[in-house]
């Protein structure tokens, strides 16, 4: 059975605990306007522009995003940094795209993976049906879990579905004991009024538990934009701003006060 990867990250710090391999699945069911990896997006291979300089000249070169590997490929990855991952607390974590969008691959990867004693985590929008999740968690040490808006309407606009599915899937997460990272989006003019912030907060202390062991808010930055542009694609963000350091500085004790620890960044 293969699996449909557009990227390998080795000596990941920012997708979960300790030194990663992130593994960067093709196919997402969001669109989000904000999304950095918009190569991830279709869940077919897929022709990019990547750009190269020689001095100052600088030209495009096509390149496929998507490459076919079997679970024994990517454990035999992983394999090679066992040392740095087992010293440093880590493990391998599967992202996106949505990685539930290849839920027999990312099934089999899991069980190869806990068989050969590495620390699993999935990152995911919660979008995936919810029969998926008692498969997966007896192989998932965690979760990275998105939430981006909780009001409904707004979360249509923004990325293309409501968030009926993804609360109704952290609800069930919640019940089972599976550790879990919460990643809210920080996007200014998009998520960060005080009304949603005050709402996400008192969301957040409700759903409460031990193993909600982390905050992480991720700036919204602008690395996406020129993959727009090599995708031949439109960049909704233009006009968005970046939250500043201090702003998030803010945000962090803001969120604190929900008694969970709280990280800017992944
Ligand atoms: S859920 Fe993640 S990968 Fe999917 S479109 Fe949104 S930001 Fe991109």
């Amino acid at each position: 059975m293969k699996g449909l990867v557009f990227s390998i990250k080795r000596y990941s710090i920012h997708d979960g605990p300790g030194i990663r391999v992130t593994v960067f699945m093709k196919g997402c069911p969001l669109s989000c306007w904000w999304c950095h990896n918009p190569e991830g997006i279709s869940p077919e291979p897929e022709e990019v522009n990547e750009i190269k300089r020689i001095g100052k000249k600088e030209f495009s070169v096509k390149k496929m995003a998507g490459e076919y590997y079997e679970p024994e490929d990517i454990v035999a990855l992983i394999e090679r940094d066992r040392v740095f991952i087992e010293r440093s607390g880590g493990g391998i974590t599967f992202s996106g795209g949505e990685p539930f969008m290849q839920p027999e691959f990312l099934l089999e990867t899991l069980k190869v993976c806990r068989k050969a004693g590495f620390h699993t985590a999935i990152d995911t929008s919660g979008h995936f049906p919810s029969e998926l999740l008692p498969e997966v968690l007896p192989y998932t040490c965690l979760f990275l879990f998105d939430l981006k808006h909780l009001d409904p309407e707004k979360h249509q606009k923004f990325t293309g579905v409501t968030n009926t599915l993804i609360l109704k899937n952290l609800q069930l997460m919640l019940k089972s004991d599976v550790e879990i990272m919460l990643r809210i989006p920080v996007i200014p003019g998009i998520n960060d009024d005080e009304q949603h912030l005050f709402e996400l907060r008192k969301y957040i202390s409700e759903i409460k538990t031990g193993r909600i062991r982390m905050i992480n808010l991720l700036p919204y930055h602008k690395i996406g934009a020129s993959k727009y542009r090599r995708l031949n694609r439109e960049d909704k963000m233009k006009d968005y701003n970046t939250p500043s350091s201090e702003r998030m500085k803010e945000l962090k004790e803001f969120f604190s006060a929900t008694g969970i620890k709280v990280k800017i960044g992944g």
